[in-house]
């Protein structure tokens, strides 16, 4: 029988940013984590709950005390309400998407210039784009 795979938590805004992980980051727990977690999110059918505060991602950061982010909270919550809003996200505790589901929202609404609205003011941004050779 097959095992069932196991909830990831994701913050909203990290929704954008596992289309663009290229192999960089904050240091290599946080560089091996986010690979893990992209490769499962790869898996249309695996089971994702999107959360407001630190997530299976966040877990394995430098900038988190483990109770918030210390890097840039503003700037992090900015992006996760503007992914809420443009995808509308349901945060319901019960409300469990898949993976195949919610990318397929992002590669639609990244048609429509979502990542320069989410991501312009991230430190991260000239590489991101770079890498999305996006349209804007
Ligand atoms: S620019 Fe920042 S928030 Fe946007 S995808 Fe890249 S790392 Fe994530
Ligand atoms: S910088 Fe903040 S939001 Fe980004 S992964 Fe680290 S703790 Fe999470």
């Amino acid at each position: 029988m097959q095992q069932k795979s196991e909830v990831i938590y994701l913050r909203a805004h990290h929704l954008i940013c596992i289309n663009t992980f290229s192999g960089l980051g904050y240091s290599d727990a946080f560089i091996n984590n986010m690979a893990r977690i992209v490769e499962a999110l790869n898996s249309p059918s695996q089971p994702l709950r999107i959360i407001d505060r630190l997530d299976d991602i966040c877990a394995f950061c430098c900038h988190s005390n483990g109770r918030q982010c210390l890097k840039n909270g503003k700037l992090v919550l900015e992006m996760d309400n503007k992914v809420k809003e443009i995808l509308q996200i349901d945060l319901s505790a019960d409300k469990i998407y898949t993976a195949g589901f919610l990318n397929k929202k992002v590669e639609r609404a990244m048609k429509k210039g979502f990542f320069c609205k989410v991501c312009k003011d991230c430190e991260w941004f000239t590489i991101c784009c770079q890498l999305l050779k996006c349209n804007g």
